[in-house]
């Protein structure tokens, strides 16, 4: 199936061309026909699986189709965190260019004096996080009765970050006439509850989990003492073929530690944690982005929704003991087919913690020499 196939008005066709993609992901095969119909959607899938388009398309068709001489609020996409809501309105960006259409985004963390001068001066479209928009609909900036289409994405992260009591009383704002694209990697119940609350009649759309996907990953193990860990990562970094890497690490202290030790190695690195100011995670994510920085160390909450294509490299300077975010962390490689490898380091006490990994993706993962 091409894109030709899915019902997508010619601006949005040649955006997607733009954008270099030949064929729709299966998440989008699957949910931008029902989508454009009107329908509402429940769709299981993650991030590297396509679904911002998956959203965005339909999102933009349907507003296009009923646009006025003026900007009116009409569309709004939730998401958990800034990084993601900036990458979703950078896709508005893209996939629109051929529409006449404005969108904005809101999230906390910086001033509200722009965004609250956008929102003036009107938009069809918002992104938003949770905490920013609910200050700005209590002081009166945004009117949502006007709302045809909305879009919750990652709704499992919301639960996880604790946003669920704000989500719902921005929900209880939405006009009931309406349609809604909800999306979420896993399915907890709180998350099922929620969608029966907001869905009507659904189409119930899954994609393989990221489990599955990261099979294009190339995944080993260093068996390491823990104090021998810097060390093999400057190694690591130090050999050419190692471009483009994200390093993990549990702890913000271990970030900052990590960045200070490969200094001492004459590698440049930048870490991003829930420390750093949203103008310095958002400073150090461009550079990583442009290619002038090639090693970011980053914590999992603040590698949430960090969209980089081009990671070569993903390095676990520590294993996580959740085993869900290890997939989590090694789908930053291979985005969208490309290859990607991924190295965990495991210090003796971390061997459980590689156990419950080895189970989850159904593999063990294949042990290379420290040297
Ligand atoms: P997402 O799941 O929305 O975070 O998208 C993951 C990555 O896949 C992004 O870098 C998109 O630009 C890219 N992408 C989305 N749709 C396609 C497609 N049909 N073909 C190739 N790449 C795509």
């Amino acid at each position: 199936m091409s894109f030709d196939d899915l019902g997508l008005i010619p601006e949005l066709l040649s955006a997607t061309k733009r954008s270099g993609y030949t064929e729709p992901t299966p998440i989008q095969r699957l949910a931008i026909p029902p989508a454009l119909s009107g329908r509402d959607i429940l769709a299981c899938a993650q991030t590297g699986t396509g679904k911002t388009a998956t959203f965005a398309l339909p999102l933009l068709q349907h507003l296009d189709r009923r646009a006025g001489n003026k900007p009116r609020l009409r569309g709004l996409i939730l998401t958990p965190t800034r990084e993601l809501a900036a990458q979703i309105d950078a896709s508005l960006a893209t996939y629109g260019e051929n529409l006449d259409l404005w969108h904005t985004v809101i999230f906390g963390g910086v001033s509200d004096k722009a965004q609250i001068a956008e929102l003036r001066r009107g938009v069809d479209i918002l992104v938003a996080t949770p905490g920013r928009l609910l200050d700005l609909m209590g002081r009166g900036y945004v009117p949502l009765d006007d709302i045809e289409l909305f879009v919750l994405d990652e709704a499992d992260r919301m639960l996880d970050m604790g946003f669920l009591p704000d989500v719902r009383r921005i929900t209880r704002e939405l006009p009931r006439d309406r349609q809604t694209l909800f999306f979420s990697a896993t399915m907890p119940p709180e998350i099922r509850r929620l969608a029966e609350g907001l869905l009507d009649d659904p189409a119930v759309l899954a994609v393989a989990p990221v489990s599955s996907t990261v099979d294009l990953v190339e995944q080993r193990v260093f068996f390491v003492e823990k104090a021998r860990k810097r060390k093999l990562l400057a190694d690591l970094l130090h050999d050419p073929d190692v471009k483009h890497t994200l390093v993990f690490s549990r702890t913000k202290h271990g970030a900052n530690r990590i960045v200070r030790d490969l200094a001492k190695a004459g590698i440049d690195a930048v870490a991003i944690h829930g420390n750093k100011s949203q103008s310095a995670r958002t400073r150090a994510l461009e550079a990583f982005r442009s290619g002038q920085l090639s090693v970011l160390v980053a914590t999992d909450i603040a590698a949430r929704g960090i969209d980089v294509d081009g990671v070569t490299h993903v390095i676990n300077f520590d294993l996580p003991n959740v085993p869900e975010t290890y997939v989590h962390r090694i789908g930053r490689t291979a985005r969208a087919g490309a290859s990607g490898v991924a190295w965990s380091f495991c210090a003796n006490e971390e061997r459980p913690h590689l156990a419950s990994i080895e189970t989850l993706i159904d593999k063990r993962l294949s042990p290379r020499a420290t040297g």
